[in-house]
C-alpha cells in the first residue's frame, strides 16, 4: 500500500509552464538578465522546476517599486487596514495549506508531517498575531516641561525601505517571520529567498497580491546570495535589513551592510546545548532530546545538538535514545509515513558527511547512524555520537544535521561545572534544561547565555515570543512586541504652544 501524498491540484498547476517569476512592483517579471536556475527535490535530486536568477539590476527594479509604494499608496493605508490585509493573508494561507505543505516539503524535503502541522499553522499564527500589532504602534507624550510652552511627543515610525534575506531550513515561516513585523509597521520589503528553495515564497506572493496589498509593498525575488543577496544590502535606498543564515555570512552581511550604515538585525547559527539532569522526567527529556536534534533533520539553527546528560543517567538515556533514533522511518518527505526527510541539497548532504567522517577520526564513536545513505536523494541517517570531547569539531560547530554529540556530565549539587560547559561556545541561541527541580531549573536557565532556554521542552515556538541570539548567534529579535524596534524609529516631536 503506498503512502505517498496525491499533489494538491494547486501545486500541479503552479509547477505547469516556463520558469517561475520574480515578484516586483505586482507583477511577476522576468529577471533582466533572463538567467535562469534550477531548484530540486531533494529526495531524488532531480530539478522540479527553473526559477528566473535575480541581481543586481532586479533590485534596483525592486527598490524603484518599494519606494514608489512607500510614498504613493502604503503611507496612504491605515493602520487598521494593514492589520485587515495581514489577517487576509494568514486566511489565504489558511485556505492553501496543504497545497503549501507539498509544495515546502517538495522543494526542502522536509516530512510532510511537519510542514502540515509545524510550518503552515505557525505561518498562518504569525500573520495573525501582527495583524493585531497593526492597530497598536504608538509613540508617547514626555510631559517633562512643566511651566514651560514646550510640548513633547514621540512618534514611532516605519523604516521606509527594508531588504530581507531567509535560509532554507523554514522557506515559508522564515519568510513570514521576516513580513509580519515589517507589515504591520507600515514598512515596504524586497525578501529575497534561499535558492535552495524559492517555490514557496513564490507561492506566498500569490497569496499577498490577493490579500491585497498595493503593488511595490512587498517584492519577493529569487536568486544567490553573493549577487542578489549583496545588492540587498549595499543598496544606499534599503535602510534595513534582516538576515538569517549562517553566522559566517552574517558577518559579511554586517560588513556591507556597514557601507551605508544600514541597520542590521541577524538571526545566526547555534550550537546549542541541551542538559538532562538525573532528576528529569525521562518520558519527556528522551523524546525531547531527540526532537530536540532531528527535527527537520537537525537543520534548525536552535537545534539541541551537544547533548549534556548527567553520568548516572547517561547510559540508560543513551541507549533509550538510540533504539529509538534507529527505529525512526526516512524516506521522501512526501511520503506520508516519513518520519525524516532528506537533507535540503548536495551541498549540506557533503558538509554533514564530512561531519560525521571528522568526528570519527577525532575519535567519537556513532552509537547510530554516522554514514551517509547510499542512493539517490541526499540522506543522512540519525546520528548519536558518544564517546566525544568539548574539543572536538562535532562539539563546537554548527553541524546543522541530524547529528547530536552526547557528553556525560558530573556535577553532584555543584551546577557551575556544567553552566561553563554550557556557556563554552561562540554561540549563544538556545539551550534546554531537563529537571524536575524547580530551584535548580531556574538556577540554569538564568545562567546559560542564550537568547532562549527551554526548560523541560525544547523547539516550542509561538509568534508572541521573542526570538534571537546572544553573543555570534546575533542581535535583534524577531517575534513578539521585540521584532516591532526591528521596523520603526522612534521621532522626537517639540512644539512650541507660544
Ligand atoms: P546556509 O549556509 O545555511 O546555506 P547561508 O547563510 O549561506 O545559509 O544563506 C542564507 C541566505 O543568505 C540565502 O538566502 C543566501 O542566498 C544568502 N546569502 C548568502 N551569501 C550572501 C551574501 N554574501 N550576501 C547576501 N546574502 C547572502
Amino acid at each position: 500500500k503506498t503512502t505517498a501524498v496525491l499533489l494538491d491540484s494547486r501545486v500541479e498547476a503552479f509547477l505547469q509552464g516556463g520558469p517561475k517569476k520574480l515578484f516586483i512592483g505586482g507583477e511577476f517579471v522576468e529577471s533582466l538578465s533572463g538567467r535562469t536556475f534550477e531548484t530540486v527535490n531533494p529526495a531524488t535530486g532531480e530539478a522540479i522546476i527553473t526559477v528566473y536568477e535575480a541581481d543586481k539590476e532586479d533590485v534596483d527594479r525592486a527598490v524603484e517599486a518599494a519606494d514608489r509604494a512607500y510614498r504613493d499608496a502604503w503611507s496612504k493605508v491605515t493602520p487598521s487596514e494593514r492589520g485587515k490585509m495581514l489577517w487576509k493573508l494568514a486566511d489565504l494561507i489558511e485556505e492553501h495549506a496543504e497545497a503549501l505543505a507539498q509544495l515546502e516539503t517538495l522543494d526542502n524535503g522536509k516530512p510532510i508531517q511537519e510542514t502540515r502541522h509545524a510550518d503552515i499553522p505557525l505561518a498562518i499564527d504569525h500573520f495573525r498575531y501582527y495583524a493585531g500589532w497593526a492597530t497598536k504602534i504608538h509613540g508617547e507624550v514626555i510631559d517633562n516641561s512643566a511651566g514651560t510652552s514646550l510640548f513633547t511627543y514621540t512618534r514611532r515610525e516605519p523604516v521606509g525601505i527594508v531588504g530581507q534575506i531567509i535560509p532554507w531550513n523554514f522557506p515559508l515561516l522564515m519568510a513570514t517571520w521576516k513580513l509580519g513585523a515589517a507589515l504591520a509597521t507600515g514598512n515596504v520589503v524586497i525578501l529575497k529567498s534561499a535558492e535552495q528553495t524559492p517555490l514557496s515564497a513564490i507561492y506566498l506572493a500569490e497569496l499577498i497580491q490577493e490579500a491585497g496589498f498595493p503593488e511595490g509593498v512587498v517584492n519577493i525575488i529569487t536568486g544567490y546570495g553573493p549577487t542578489a543577496g549583496a545588492a540587498i544590502v549595499q543598496h544606499s535606498r534599503i535602510r534595513k535589513v534582516a538576515f538569517t543564515g549562517s553566522t559566517e555570512v552574517g558577518k559579511t552581511i554586517m560588513q556591507q551592510a556597514s557601507g551605508n550604515l544600514k541597520r542590521v538585525s541577524l538571526e545566526l547559527g547555534g550550537k546549542s546545548p541541551n542538559i538532562i539532569f538525573p532528576d528529569a522526567d525521562f518520558s519527556k527529556a528522551i523524546p525531547g532530546a531527540l526532537m530536540g536534534i532531528f527535527f527537520n533533520q537537525g537543520q534548525v539553527c536552535c537545534a539541541g545538538s551537544r547533548l549534556f546528560v548527567h553520568k548516572k543517567v547517561f547510559d540508560n538515556v543513551l541507549s533509550d535514545m538510540t533504539s529509538y533514533a534507529a527505529q525512526l522511518k526516512q524516506g521522501p518527505g512526501l511520503d506520508e509515513s516519513t518520519q525524516i526527510g532528506p537533507l535540503v541539497s548536495n551541498e549540506q548532504f557533503t558538509r554533514v558527511s564530512d561531519y560525521l567522517q571528522k568526528g570519527m577520526e577525532e575519535g567519537a564513536n556513532p552509537l547510530t547512524g554516522g554514514k551517509p545513505v547510499e542512493g539517490n536523494g541526499y540522506f543522512i541517517p540519525p546520528t548519536i555520537f558518544a564517546g566525544v570531547e568539548d574539543y572536538m569539531s562535532i562539539a563546537r560547530e554548527e553541524i546543522f544535521g541530524p547529528v547530536v554529540a552526547a557528553m556525560p556530565f558530573d556535577d553532584e549539587e555543584q551546577i557551575a561545572d556544567i553552566i561553563r560547559r554550557a556557556n563554552d561556545s561562540e554561540y549563544g541561541l538556545a539551550a534546554g534544561v531537563w529537571t524536575t527541580d524547580v530551584r535548580k531549573a531556574h538556577k540554569v536557565a538564568h545562567a546559560l547565555e542564550a537568547g532562549t532556554v527551554w526548560v523541560n521542552c525544547y523547539n516550542a515556538l509561538d509568534a508572541a515570543v521573542p526570538f534571537g541570539g546572544y553573543k555570534q548567534s546575533g542581535f535583534g529579535r524577531e517575534m513578539g512586541s521585540y521584532a516591532l524596534e526591528l521596523y520603526t524609529q522612534v521621532k522626537s516631536i517639540w512644539v512650541n504652544l507660544d
